[in-house]
């Protein structure tokens, strides 16, 4: 079975595109491809991971959120708040504060999301006891659900089926509000988000019909609103208010912290890079004995999200310096926790686990295997004629990108200018010819100059 649910936040504005080819070189699945002179996603193979939107020198890549605008007048309102956006705030400003500014811009009430992180705990602690397939992978980021789907879809069944802390949170608010009396259909959960993977994750959550996530909103949007209203406003003092939670909760989503949480050997491993290359050598049968992996996509983890304003270094010291504040709260409390969300959670391991995990649909050569068998055959014939110097000339990240675009007849073998010299040479394809195919990948506009000058000269 495949998986047909899926949607993008990560977008490409044409309009300021200019189709340098940063983005597609960067992009992890090989999601993007120069068509005209402008980058293209595949949607297939698109994992809203964000390295494109990181590297575009020309601000063209963007994450479409549900936005601000997206608050229901005449509902009640709450906003899930991560951690890491009060990392995004100089230490000098509490927690108390920062998510007090939260809920003056709009909302009826606040919940840090890190408040699911005590429920968390036992939920790993019962998974630790099933007889699951090893190492199981955390279900957390998103964006490595994705990697998998699309890059490792023998890796699938590996993928802890369990929601992410803020879908928990909001599960809880929907039981804690359903028994309170109100109408569920007047109730609106809005998910302050540090990426575009959460939003989609929100948007088609995989393994799961629905999210329990209304809408989200990008983090950067809430921290200049709320900056505005912190400003000048320093007060780092111990609050009571939003500490009712494990001190250890508040690192949940930076590396190194979840892992901590899984019974046995457990290995943390951040920044898509790193997590790819762990990933091929756990499908190639190299990595024995662990129980656990944490991988977040983002360098130290949500820290390092594409939409947290501030420097993940910086955020990633603040929460330290939260978490020993909530250690000293605690101390003074007799070392209680007083987690409201616990007292739901017999209901919440009832609601927190997700279907399994399949590959994502589109990726094959052909759903008919002996058609897919002979384009495979294809792909590697077509690979001894390219140079194999995945130069990006076609408009391809590599030649073998190129080789599979071509079987599924979305290229030509001509978009390869190696070929072309050779098509040329044998009078199968006109240097005018070759022009029109460089122009169908790199536009026209781009391609003019050479044009006007090549006049010029002759
Ligand atoms: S968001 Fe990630 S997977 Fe999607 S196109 Fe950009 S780099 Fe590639
Ligand atoms: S590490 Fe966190 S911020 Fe980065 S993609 Fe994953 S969930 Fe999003």
């Amino acid at each position: 079975m495949k998986d047909r649910n899926y949607t993008h936040s990560i977008q490409i504005d044409t309009n300021k595109c200019i189709g340098c080819s940063h983005c597609m070189r960067v992009c992890s699945t090989q999601a993007i491809r120069i068509v005209e002179g402008y980058a293209r996603i595949q949607p297939e193979r698109c994992i809203d991971c964000g390295e494109c939107y990181r590297v575009c020198p020309q601000r063209a890549i963007y994450a479409k959120d549900d936005g601000f605008i997206s608050i229901e007048r005449d509902g009640y309102r709450i906003a899930l708040v991560p951690s890491v956006f009060i990392g995004q705030f100089p230490s000098e400003y509490s927690a108390t504060q920062v998510l007090d500014a939260v809920k003056q811009l709009g909302f009826d009430e606040v919940y840090e999301v890190e408040q699911a992180v005590d429920f968390m705990k036992e939920a790993y602690e019962s998974v630790a006891k099933e007889e699951l397939p090893h190492p199981l992978i955390s279900s957390f980021c998103p964006a490595i659900v994705r990697l998998i789907q699309v890059q490792y879809p023998s890796l699938t069944e590996l993928i802890l089926l369990l929601k992410a802390p803020h879908d928990v949170v909001a599960l809880y608010l929907r039981k804690l509000k359903e028994r309170e009396g109100m109408d569920p259909g007047k109730l609106f959960i809005y998910y302050i988000t540090p990426c575009a993977a959460k939003i989609v994750a929100a948007r088609a959550p995989v393994g799961e019909l629905q999210s329990p996530i209304d809408a989200t909103i990008n983090m950067t949007e809430i921290y200049n609103k709320v900056s505005k209203i912190l400003h000048g406003k320093k007060n780092p003092g111990l609050h009571k208010k939003f500490a009712n939670m494990s001190p250890d909760s508040v690192n949940w989503s930076l590396s190194g912290t979840e892992k901590k949480y899984f019974p046995g050997r457990s290995l943390a491993i951040d920044g898509i890079d790193n997590v790819i290359e762990f990933l091929e050598k756990l499908e190639s049968g190299h990595i024995a004995e662990i129980d656990f992996l944490e991988m977040r996509a983002c360098d130290q983890g949500c820290a390092g999200g594409i939409l947290c304003p501030g420097n993940r270094f910086l955020t990633v010291e603040r929460l330290e310096h939260r978490h020993k504040r909530l250690q000293k709260l605690k101390k003074a409390d007799k070392g209680v926790v007083r987690n409201p969300l616990m007292e739901y959670k017999e209901v919440l391991h009832a609601l927190s686990s997700v279907d399994p995990v399949y590959p994502r649909d589109g990726l094959l050569l052909d759903e008919d295997m002996e058609k897919a068998l002979i384009k495979l055959q294809r792909i590697e014939r077509l690979m001894t004629y390219f140079p194999g110097f995945d130069c990006g000339a076609c408009g391809a990240p590599g030649c073998r990108n190129l080789a599979e675009d071509i079987v599924r007849g979305k290229a030509s073998i001509s978009h390869c200018v190696f070929v072309q010299r050779v098509m040329e040479k044998n009078y199968k394809l006109s240097p005018d010819q070759a022009f029109v195919v460089i122009e169908k990948i790199w536009g026209r506009n781009r391609l003019n100059k050479y044009r006007d000058s090549h006049g010029k000269e002759s």
